[in-house]
Parts: C-alpha cells; structure tokens; sequence
C-alpha cells in the first residue's frame, strides 16, 4: 500500500517527508477498519481512499498559500480534506466540524493515535458555531456538503476579510446559480483550478473565492435556513 501511496503522490507531483507518508497510511487504515462497522465512506477499497480521498484533499496543497495559518474545514466527515491536510501541514492549525457526534468521535481517534496538536474538532452545526468563530479563519474548505451558494453562506461568514474558501467540486455546474450569494457575502471567485485524479483521471476542481468586506451579520441566517431558502 506504501509503494502504491509514494506512486500516486509522485503521479501528483506532490512531495512528502516519509513520516507523513506513513501518518497518511496509519489514518487510512483506522478507517478502512472503523468503515466495516460503521458507514464512514461509500468508498470501500483501500486503493480507491487513497486516490479519491487522500489525493484528492491533497490537490489542495497546490493552492494554499506558506501564510496562510487558520483552517476552518466544515463537513468533514471522516476527515476531508482537513485532516489529511492537518497531517501535512503540522505548523497550520485545523477545527474540524461535523454535526454527527460519531463522525467526530472517529476524528478524535484519529487525532489521538496520531498524537496530532494542530486539530481541534466539533460537533456543532455551522449555524451555532459561527457564534464563536466569525471572521476568525484564513482558509475555509468544504467538500461533498452542499450546493455552492448554500455552503458560501455557511463559510465566508468564518473568514477574515481577504481570507480564502477553497471549495472542492466535481464540475463548474452550481456557479451561475451562486452569483447573487457571491455579491450578499462580498466575495468573488478569483480562480478556478482543475486537476485530474492520477488513475481514473476523473476531474476535480478547486473554486478560489476572496472575501473582500466584512459579511453583513444577518449571514449565516438561523439553522436550516441557508438550505431550505438559499440566497
Ligand atoms: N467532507 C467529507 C464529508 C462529506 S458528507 C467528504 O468529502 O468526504 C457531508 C457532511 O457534512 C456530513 O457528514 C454532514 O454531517 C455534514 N454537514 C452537513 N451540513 C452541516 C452543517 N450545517 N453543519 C455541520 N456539518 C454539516
């Protein structure tokens, strides 16, 4: 698994120290085993993890920045991208959020047996825990939550100004519907990125938004709201 991990980074073109390669590998298979008993992810083969999910959250070091700190990643489920960037950035700092406690208690396993001190984890919703977090963030990311203007109004809200959302997304498709929740939360997309997977070349693609003024405190609006009536 090692040898077939050092290959894909290497399709990548992504560099990593040995001991996070064997980190990235220790994490892989606390989740292959705990996904037998409880459903963390569709994706069943071990192969397959590595591609679509460890390199996939990986692309994203192409994008972020040496001073670029803070990291807020929401809906992270068994941990993507944020805790496999956590691992490869032990100097950043990463709060990890899930609504589903065992989701999170898997994370805390994970950050546990890892030993890592960059992670911190909750289980709070987006809507609550934007009380104690609003404009605190360098990096928002967001994969596999919801449509682009919904998860723009949970996660600029998070960002200081001039901070960056990074979202992942698998095709072009919900931007035109998200212009009207772009110009309400003040912020832009400067760049699209598209990478392809190295095995199955499927395309993925990382949005870069700039917040550019404070956002208007009505936003994010009460729980359920953002989903129900996007912007
Ligand atoms: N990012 C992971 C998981 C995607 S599944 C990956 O790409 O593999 C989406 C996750 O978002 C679920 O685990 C769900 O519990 C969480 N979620 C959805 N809406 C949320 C909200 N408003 N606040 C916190 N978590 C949320």
């Amino acid at each position: 698994m090692k040898e077939y991990f050092i290959n894909l980074l290497n399709l990548s073109e992504i560099k990593m120290d040995e001991d996070k390669i064997d980190n990235m590998l220790s994490y892989l298979y606390l989740l292959a085993g705990k996904n037998k008993v409880m459903n963390l992810t569709a994706i069943r083969d071990e192969k397959d993890m590595l591609e679509k999910h460890f390199i996939d959250a990986l692309l994203l070091t192409k994008v972020i920045k040496d001073d670029e700190k803070t990291f807020i990643d929401l809906g992270t489920g068994a941990g993507f991208p944020g805790l496999v960037l956590a691992i490869f950035y032990p100097e950043k700092q990463f709060l990890l959020v899930d609504s589903v406690k065992k989701k999170v208690a898997f994370l805390d396993e994970v950050i546990e047996k890892l030993n890592l001190k960059n992670v911190k984890t909750s289980t709070e919703r987006a809507e609550e825990i934007i009380k104690k977090y609003r404009e605190k963030f360098d990096v928002a990311l967001c994969r596999g939550v919801a449509n682009l203007r919904i998860i723009l109004e949970y996660m600029i809200p998070f960002l200081k100004v001039n901070g960056r959302f990074l979202p992942q997304k698998l095709n072009l498709n919900e931007l035109e519907e998200s212009n009207n929740a772009l110009n309400v939360l003040h912020s832009s997309i400067d760049n699209i990125h598209k990478f392809n997977l190295p095995i199955s070349k499927d395309e993925r693609i990382v949005l870069e938004i700039s917040k550019n003024k404070k956002t208007p405190s009505m936003y994010p609006r009460a729980v359920g709201i953002p989903s129900k009536k996007p912007i």
